[in-house]
């Protein structure tokens, strides 16, 4: 059973290579970002392929999203592992139900759920709910959240007061449009993606001999990103392995976001009593980024309050110096998304490719300003996570025609088949010569490209191509991912996650966006939104921007004040810094908060939270926060505290730059 190519291991490190080189049983690697984690469980995977413990087909590797699990399969076939899958565990559980639905339900039909908020609506209408797209939006995430977290309609009032949901509607209220939707739903024989791994699971646990045949098939599960686990997707993998062990698990506690959605952390830190047996690997060595972006991350996580222990990790930069990471404030959002299109454009110009350039932003509607103004200096670029590409018109018709072509057994080649559907619906040899024909072809070509990508990287195995190509298309709808064309990447945050590019702009960091403004005031949230900023600020492997704006509009209120994720990270000597410093700083003098510019008194205003910064001798937090305690209830006549104090509220962020004197105010 020797490795049959010696130097397979070879690009890892001593820790790394215990990880990929640990015997069958479970694996944990606990790890920063960029410290090699998805490269690791690739070569684990190839090194157990090829020492002959297990055969690609047994396989099943698991993540989050589909560029992810995209980016998986890449690796696995660089490394010349063919046929083990790798998928979204969505996709996996949907491939799992087609293959074992007529076995489980019999032959009863069933489509996957397209107009989720009417239905979600309606659902609303009939409890007596209000029906504001706002509120049932809130509504659809909240039912999402029950379903991921295991609660059913039933239970779902009292754990939504004991958890202290926030939520549009009586908790009552809540579950019967929860109860409503199911209804709905099952009526209508549609599935929603939660419900692709509920009835997975149910197969699994209550279906002998599906079980049975499922165990045959896969022994061996590997988990990217396994911190941002559900407990409907734990329930789900503890059905596939079936009480064995062969399970590999990696993550990275600080890179949390998706705990709104019901996720957690504690499956992954608590994995060793689980599996006490379990050989832990912990990696400190950033491969990803310059010292520079790696010791701003560090800042940025070192500022993190609340971290659970397990999660504490310092990453060390491996790759030569770089540049150092730039800021700038601009006056409003235009402004902003010019200057940093421009600068994409020189990065361009002096030879960067444009696909290794990502703009990040916390929510999508953030893109549209940069697409004008990437657009303005003729940069192509690609929305991921924007559901634009998928509501297209023509690309639902496409797609409703490939389901339809596979679904009546197609025989050939896949791109070939590809292109003779989307033939039908308007799919031209020749490009037409521009404007929304253009648009509509390119859109129609991009899905010919995914077909010659697929063909490219995963392998033939059993069963028609062209149903996995739908199967592919289907996952990436529901992920928002279009497929890939060259460009400058424009995605949120979250669909940012485990991805990397040697220019990275962080935009947008103002107060109310990130942190988002329904997070303010929840201490939890703001650990969740500081997450996201690590997860940002680790995807740059060199040059890494981090931009903001005073106001939304030109000529608007400049009203807006920058993130309070960074203070303390821009460099004193820079002009935002003094502006910051200025312009919303306050200076207190005795039992007085003054505004800098006008010198009117903040008092009246103030409800102060205190965050230290990464300079704070860490003693005085609670002797400092009792002063300001009773600073604030009017019992103390003085306020002494040392430099950088950060003061936070709706309204204010100061920073104290010296003991205030007592003026006997
Ligand atoms: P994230 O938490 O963001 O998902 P990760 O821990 O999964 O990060 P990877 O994406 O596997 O990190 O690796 C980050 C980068 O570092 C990749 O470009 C990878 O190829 C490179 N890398 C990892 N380990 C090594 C190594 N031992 N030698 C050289 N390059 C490495
Ligand atoms: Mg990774």
């Amino acid at each position: 059973r020797s490795n049959r190519r010696p130097g397979l291991l070879d690009g890892l490190d001593p820790e790394q290579r215990a990880a990929a080189n640990a015997p069958r049983g479970p694996v944990c690697v606990l790890a920063g970002a960029g410290t090699g984690k998805t490269r690791t469980i690739t070569h684990r995977i190839a090194h157990l392929v090829d020492s002959g413990h297990v055969a690609a087909g047994q396989v099943l590797a698991v993540t989050f999203t589909a560029r992810a699990a995209g980016e998986m399969r890449t690796r696995l076939a660089t490394l010349g592992v063919e046929g083990a899958q790798a998928r979204t565990f969505h996709a996996a559980a949907l491939r799992q139900l087609r293959y074992f639905w007529p076995r489980v339900v019999g032959d009863r039909q069933w489509d996957l759920i397209e107009g989720k908020f009417r239905m979600v609506g309606q659902a609303a209408h009939r409890a007596g709910a209000a029906t504001e797209s706002e509120v049932v939006r809130d509504l659809a995430s909240e039912i999402e959240w029950a379903k991921a977290s295991l609660v059913g309609p039933d239970d779902y009032p009292a754990v939504a007061a004991r958890l202290q949901r926030d939520i549009p509607e009586p908790a009552a209220r809540v579950a019967e449009v929860f109860r409503n939707y199911e209804k709905l739903k099952t009526e209508a024989q549609l599935l929603d993606f939660d419900d692709l791994l509920l009835h997975t699971t149910a197969a699994l646990e209550e279906h002998g001999a599906v079980a049975e045949e499922f165990r045959d098939r896969y022994r061996c599960f590997v988990v990217d990103e396994y911190q941002d686990v559900t407990p409907l997707q734990q329930r789900l993998l503890d059905a596939w392995v079936g009480g064995r062990d062969d399970l590999t698990v990696v993550g990275d506690a600080n890179q949390t976001i998706y705990s709104f959605g019901g996720a957690s952390p504690r499956p992954l830190l608590e994995f060793t009593r689980r599996f006490p047996e379990a050989s832990v690997i912990r990696l400190e060595r950033d491969y990803r980024s310059t010292p520079q972006v790696v010791s701003l991350a560090n800042q940025v996580i070192g500022a993190a309050r609340g971290r659970p222990a397990g999660s504490r990790l310092r990453l060390v930069g491996q790759r030569p110096e770089g540049p150092q990471p730039r800021f700038a404030e601009h006056d409003d959002e235009p402004g902003e998304a010019a200057a940093v299109a421009r600068r994409v454009r020189e990065l361009i110009d002096s030879g960067l490719s444009a696909s290794e350039i990502a703009i990040l932003y916390r929510v999508n509607a953030q893109s549209e300003a940069y697409e004008q103004a990437l657009s303005d200096v003729d940069v192509p670029y690609l929305v991921r996570g924007g559901e634009r590409f998928f509501s297209r018109t023509e690309i639902r018709q496409a797609i409703v025609a490939l389901r339809s072509a596979a679904a009546n057994g197609p025989d050939g080649d896949v791109v070939d088949l590809v292109r003779q559907v989307l033939g039908r619906v308007g799919l031209t040899d020749q490009p037409p010569a521009g404007g929304a024909a253009r648009e509509k072809w390119d859109a129609l070509l991009a899905l010919v490209e995914l077909a010659e990508e697929l063909t490219a990287t995963v392998p033939e195995t059993a069963g028609s191509s062209l149903a996995r190509y739908v199967a592919e298309l289907e996952q990436r709808a529901a992920a928002a991912h279009p497929p890939t064309v060259e460009g400058v990447t424009l995605a949120s945050l979250h669909a940012a996650k485990g991805l990397e590019w040697d220019a990275v702009f962080l935009v947008g960091l103002a107060e109310g966006t990130l942190p988002i403004q329904h997070a303010d005031g929840d201490d939890e949230a703001v650990e969740e939104e500081r997450r996201l900023f690590y997860v940002g600020v680790t995807r740059a492997r060199e040059h890494l921007s981090l931009t903001w704006s005073l106001s939304r509009k030109p000529g608007g209120r400049r009203n807006r004040r920058r993130s309070r994720f960074l203070y303390g990270l821009v460099p004193e000597d820079h002009p935002a810094s003094r502006v910051a410093r200025t312009g919303g700083g306050a200076r207190v003098t005795g039992s007085k908060a003054r505004c800098r510019v006008c010198d009117g008194l903040l008092t009246s205003t103030i409800e102060v939270k205190l965050s230290r910064c990464s300079r704070c001798p860490s003693d005085v937090d609670e002797e400092l926060l009792d002063r300001l305690r009773s600073w604030r209830t009017g019992r103390a006549r003085e306020l002494k505290v040392p430099a950088y104090v950060v003061f936070t509220d709706a309204t204010l962020i100061a920073i104290a730059e010296q003991q205030p004197a007592d003026d006997g105010a």
